[in-house]
């Protein structure tokens, strides 16, 4: 088979049948070519051996009758010889020689095949002979001694003398004897060769079959047929007979006394087919023969009829295979085109009926199957098209109502923002006047119950942000650590309320310089950290960042893990509690508040940040939430610029704090910058180091103290150094959980140089250093001291339009900046702005975006406008928009806004505004 398939292969390769169609066509013509000429073959074959046959059949029947022929002619001449010893003449006692002679006179006379006929005495002499004179002594010749022994005698073929001298004869003598059958003499009688050769002439047929006499020595007898030929073309001389020797394959095969036929070339040296017997009676040969090409030639005409027909046959089944061809291929070719057409969409092509019906069944059904099918699939695209109308319709619909829900989100918040800005300003106001003990607690209570709405609609709000995909992420160049440290900041009010440490660490070599959705990273991180705070009673919340694996395209994983020590999340409740709405504590007694949506929302823009998020946790014990988000670099120098501290470098640095998470932040990080940083867990351990190392003339440079710490707190230690004398010389730096004013005072007493509140920021222990032991200060770098600034340069006034419809925040920003030296000039819609601002000089207007008569939109628009024809410097504007969607963002900033602050807007967020957008002024 596989030989098959090869040889298959190879044609179709050789022949470049690659189109059904030419395959067709040749097999076609192959299936009717391959058994025409095997029967062809066949047939030759069996043709030629039945010729073959037939002519051998024939001539061994010919020579049969031959054979018996000459054995009669033989018997009847001897018969006549013998019938002549009876003659009365011849019987007579005393024969009567003239009567003798009369008779056999007469007998030669009435016919002519007896040459000559004598009568010889018992001694031998001839007593009558018509030819010759008697009395010739021929008692040496054989006849006459097997006569006298009273046999008859037949010679061999003699060539006669005397009177047939040179004609072939052959002897018959029979005895003659008297009464008493005493041999007396004998009747010799030589016979002419005529009648043997007419016997054999018979059997001359066609063109070249001959039948003909060979002695024993392997002359020929007969006369050959072809004697005039071979004496004409030279083959012979001498025509006389016994002359033609024959010493032919037939000859040779007779001789042995054999009958057969053969194949062979003649006498004459043609090819010969012939049959062959030796005449036991004679000691003759008889052949009879004929020529290969005459034999072959009926077998050749046949041939060359069949082969007409043959050729005939082909050319006619070439355009059978054609139309075969043609038959098979013009569906399949449909077909193609039908699937074609398909796969352009065209559904509605199908194969004629009349083209099916015409077809072989195998292809009819895949026609058929085809038509049914290109009808299911047109029903089918129908009814999807239908479905897909409808659905396009569907959608669309709920588009509609996804943008009108949008809408109503948008409004909702602006409806809800706006007054809770004023609830909560207010709050803020209220709470920095003197407020008796109770009024304190209302005011908190009320403040911590609008903060909590405000949350509550922040996460309203991002989750149905996530359910409609509208959240997009940002790619800006930020700093990490201040992100991250920023954050934690605010998040520390709430730990050290509840005190407990919290703590960011940045593993060192980890790239801060990010370009990402510093916004988004916020927003986790305050989630997560802001958890771990809610659900950690005592103990504490480490924020650590780390570098993650390395990507391939060149981008960034870092990785942040939340760790705390608070309540734990039951094993059977991890993997639900990010999905939307799900609290392991859901009761109505719940000690934690929340919507269940924080974490949610997270792990959906964790996601979005290239990232996951997993959770482990022990009840009781605390919980550990780590992601990954992914990044692209910033730029080098930046990152170079973080790095670069040399001022810190090799300073002696000893860290006295209980907490084991903020020794080892402080000590990588100075490590990092190059300091050689000792650590103790306890004030007495402190002291004793500082002792050691001051008895040992090594003394440390600096102490970073823990203000908060069991048995002998900060200040104490502080207190103990100022009164040692031989260590009051170190600088010591203080660390704390609260800012209390209380707390500043006491270090200042206490002589210690420099206050930082944890968790500490890198940028601000790194320039509180250098400030204490005396060095240089960095650019940009935020302390006490910055803050101071800061509020120096706020008191620069700077000249502010405010419009704002609502009359409760006109009285709130009004209120936030009544103990500022800043001008305040208001608009209550956008209309009166432009008109204003086309009248002075504003530093920096702020522009609440939805109001009446002229919205802040067009308000901004036509002030930059203005701007532009005037040729003036561009004015700060800042929106104030109550709807906290991304699109309003960018809605402002096409406008022409600077920047925007989602209501409701905290006081120090205002004054940071002002002090941000209003700096060409400050500077
Ligand atoms: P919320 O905090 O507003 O309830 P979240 O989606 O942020 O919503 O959190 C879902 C729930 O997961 C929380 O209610 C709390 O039961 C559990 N949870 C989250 N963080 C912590 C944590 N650090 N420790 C213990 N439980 C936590």
């Amino acid at each position: 088979m596989q030989i098959l398939d090869r040889l298959y292969n190879y044609v179709n390769y050789l022949l470049k049948l690659n189109t059904l169609k030419s395959q067709l066509r040749f097999w076609g013509f192959m299936l009717v070519l391959l058994p025409c000429v095997s029967l062809m073959l066949v047939f030759t074959y069996y043709e030629l051996q039945n010729t073959k046959r037939e002519k051998i059949d024939n001539l061994q029947l010919m020579i049969t009758m031959q054979h018996a022929t000459i054995d009669k002619w033989f018997n009847e001449r001897s018969s006549v010889i013998r019938d002549m010893t009876n003659w009365p003449v011849i019987k007579a006692q005393e024969p009567d020689i003239a009567a003798i002679n009369d008779r056999i006179q007469q007998f030669l006379q009435s016919q002519d095949e007896f040459f000559n006929v004598g009568y010889i005495n018992k001694d031998g002499i001839t007593i009558v002979n018509p030819l010759a004179a008697p009395g010739r002594d021929v008692s040496d010749r054989l006849y006459y001694h097997v006569a006298k022994q009273g046999k008859e005698y037949i010679s061999d073929v003699l060539i006669g003398r005397g009177a047939a001298a040179g004609q072939p004869v052959i002897v018959f003598s029979s005895p003659v004897f008297d009464e008493k059958g005493q041999f007396k003499g004998l009747i010799a009688g030589s016979v002419k060769l005529t009648t043997i050769d007419k016997i054999m002439q018979q059997f001359h047929f066609g063109r070249t079959g001959e039948t003909y006499l060979v002695n024993q020595d392997g002359l020929m007898i007969t006369e050959s047929r072809f004697t005039d030929q071979m004496v004409k073309t030279g083959v012979i001389k001498d025509t006389s007979r016994l002359n033609l020797s024959i010493n032919t394959e037939a000859f040779r095969l007779a001789r042995q006394g054999q009958a057969g036929y053969a194949a062979y070339t003649d006498y004459r040296g043609h090819e010969v087919l012939g049959a062959y017997r030796w005449l036991n009676s004679r000691n003759w040969i008889i052949i009879g023969e004929v020529e290969q090409t005459e034999i072959l030639e009926p077998f050749y005409r046949e041939i060359g009829i069949m082969f007409v027909c043959f050729l005939t046959l082909m050319a006619a089944s070439l355009p059978l295979s054609m139309v075969l061809a043609n038959r098979l291929e013009t569906p399949i070719r449909r077909l193609i085109a039908g699937a074609d057409a398909m796969r352009t969409g065209d559904y509605s092509y199908r194969v004629e009926q009349s083209l099916i019906d015409g077809s072989v069944s195998e292809i009819r059904d895949l026609c058929n199957i085809f038509n049914y099918m290109a009808e299911n699939i047109s029903t089918k695209t129908e009814t999807l098209n239908c479905a897909n109308q409808a659905l396009t319709e569907a959608r669309d619909t709920a588009l509609d109502a996804s943008v009108a829900k949008s809408q109503f989100l948008a409004n909702m918040s602006h409806e809800i923002r706006t007054p809770l800005n004023a609830i909560l300003g207010m709050g803020d106001l209220l709470w920095d006047t003197s407020l008796t003990t109770e009024q304190e607690k209302y005011v908190r209570v009320s403040r911590s119950a609008g903060e909590n709405l405000l949350n509550l609609i922040n996460d309203i709000l991002d989750i149905s942000k996530v359910e409609a995909g509208h959240f997009s992420l940002d790619k800006v160049e930020f700093d990490l650590t201040d992100i991250v440290e920023k954050t934690c900041e605010i998040l520390a009010l709430r730990a050290h309320e509840k005190d407990i440490e919290l703590s960011q660490y940045i593993a060192p070599g980890t790239p801060v310089n990010l370009v990402g959705d510093p916004a988004r990273l916020r927003q986790i991180i305050t989630n997560l950290v802001g958890n771990a705070v809610k659900f950690t009673e005592s103990g504490e919340v480490v924020l650590e960042i780390k570098e993650g694996l390395q990507l391939q395209d060149g981008r960034l994983e870092l990785s942040f893990i939340v760790r705390d020590t608070g309540i734990g999340i039951p094993l059977d409740k991890l993997d639900h509690i990010f999905e939307r709405f799900t609290q392991v504590d859901a009761s109505d007694t719940r000690k934690y508040g929340g919507t269940g949506l924080g974490l949610a929302i997270s792990k959906h823009l964790i996601e979005m940040l290239g990232g996951s998020i997993w959770v482990e946790s022990t009840l009781g014990a605390g919980s550990i939430f780590s992601f990954t988000a992914l990044f692209d670099r910033g730029s080098e120098q930046a990152r170079a610029g973080q790095l670069s501290i040399d001022c810190i470098k090799d300073q002696k640095v000893l860290i006295i704090d209980d907490n084991a998470t903020n020794r080892l932040i402080l000590r990588e990080t100075l490590t990092a910058w190059g300091a050689q940083v000792d650590e103790v867990s306890s004030g007495q351990a402190g002291l004793a180091q500082l002792e050691l190392a001051s008895a040992n003339d090594t003394p440390y440079s600096l102490v970073l103290l823990d203000g908060c710490m069991p048995e002998m707190d900060g200040f104490e230690v502080a207190a103990h150094i100022k009164a040692a004398p031989h260590i009051a010389g170190t600088t010591v730096m203080m660390l704390t959980s609260n800012a209390r004013s209380g707390n500043i005072q006491r270090c200042t007493e206490l002589g210690i140089a420099g206050y930082l509140v944890k968790p500490v920021k890198r940028s601000e222990l790194r320039q509180s250093i250098l400030n204490v032991l005396g060095r240089c200060q960095l650019p940009g770098a935020s302390t006490l001291h910055d803050q101071q600034m800061t509020d120096e340069r706020q008191q620069i006034p700077v000249k502010i339009l405010l419009v704002e419809d609502s009359v409760d925040n006109r009285l709130l920003i009004e209120s936030y900046l009544k103990k500022t030296s800043h001008q305040l000039d208001m608009a209550v819609n956008g209309e009166i702005a432009v008109a204003k601002f086309k009248l002075s000089r504003y530093d920096l207007v702020f522009m609440d975006m939805q109001m009446p008569v002229m919205d802040g939109y067009q308000a901004t628009k036509a002030i930059r406008n203005w701007e532009r024809e005037q040729g003036l410097e561009r004015t700060p504007i800042v929106a104030l928009t109550a709807y906290a969607l991304q699109e309003d963002t960018a809605k402002t900033r096409e406008m022409g806004c600077d920047a925007h602050l989602t209501k409701p807007i905290k006081k120090s967020v205002l004054l940071e505004a002002i002090a941000r957008y209003a700096g060409g002024k400050q500077t």
